[in-house]
């Protein structure tokens, strides 16, 4: 597996790059790519250090982690790690969703209970067969779940979502149960900072909700029996917190099964990064 780190820099801060990293200048940003672990990344990792602590403005703006694999890792692996990248808006909460929040944790805002099903606006959700709102919320397509009830795919609890104008065709998915992310499992503010907190806010909560603001490597679970029964399960732990609509989210977990479905129905919306059992 090859990890590469997609730094957009503040051009402010661009001189201070080794010349050894030649990146991608577009006016206010030059945008770099670094594979974790070598040199450059170290050297990359101290600028940003040093940045933080002189100057008020920020090293760079926007990162995110890309990582490759071969067909070999691919075709071992035993659990994937299942990303939804469409993210849309308005959420459920502004198209009449009822939420019970009186339960919520008071320190990253867990576990809010959903008291309706989930209704939404119609043109906002993304043309894919699967999505997400900014709290969360994920949408599938009827082709989806068409697909995972021919092929027996267990894990998947599918309601119908319902639109406040016009009959919907799309449902609302929920993993029926969960599994421990272990230690190995890093989550940070980004991957030169692994804070738990700043200004207030609290990532790591102490009760156990959260391990962090973002998932930074590879998500590492604990054995359990849910990862042999089960084609679609989330982590106990979340990631996130409340920040408006932000609400923490879980990780989500599938089978290779579940991959070979997405694969062969050429469902859309999906990725997938490797997942591990410590
Ligand atoms: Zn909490």
């Amino acid at each position: 597996m090859k990890e590469v780190l997609e730094l957009r820099i503040n051009n402010t801060f661009s001189t201070l790059l080794p010349t050894s990293i030649v990146g991608d200048d577009s006016g206010p940003v030059t945008k770099i790519k670094i594979e974790t672990g070598t040199p450059e990344f170290q050297s990359v990792k101290e600028i940003a250090e040093k940045v933080k602590k002189e100057h008020t403005e920020s090293f760079f703006y926007g990162w995110s982690i890309k990582r490759n694999y071969n067909k070999k890792e691919i075709e071992h692996a035993a659990l994937f790690h299942l990303i939804i990248s469409n993210v849309f808006e308005p959420a459920g909460e502004e198209c009449g969703t009822l939420y019970d929040e009186t339960a919520d944790c008071e320190i990253c805002g867990s576990n809010r209970k959903q008291l309706t099903p989930l209704t939404l606006k119609q043109n906002s959700i993304p043309k894919k067969d699967i999505s997400q709102t900014i709290a969360g919320e994920i949408v599938i397509s009827e082709k989806f779940v068409i697909a995972c009830q021919q092929r027996g795919l267990k894990g998947l609890i599918t309601n119908p979502i319902v639109f406040n104008k016009g009959n919907s065709n799309f449902f609302q998915l929920i993993a029926s149960s969960q599994a421990e992310l272990s230690q190995k499992t890093i989550a940070g503010i980004n991957p030169f900072d692994l804070s738990i907190s700043n200004e207030g806010e609290i990532y790591k909560c102490p009760k156990g909700h959260t391990i962090g603001l973002n998932l930074l490597s590879e998500p590492y679970l604990l054995n359990s029996p849910s990862i042999k029964e089960y084609d679609f399960f989330e982590s106990v732990q979340k990631t996130g917190i409340k920040r408006g609509l932000l609400r923490p989210a879980p990780i989500y977990f599938c089978s290779p099964a579940f991959k070979k479905m997405i694969d062969e129905e050429k469902l859309t919306g999906f990725a997938f990064e490797v997942a591990h059992i410590d």
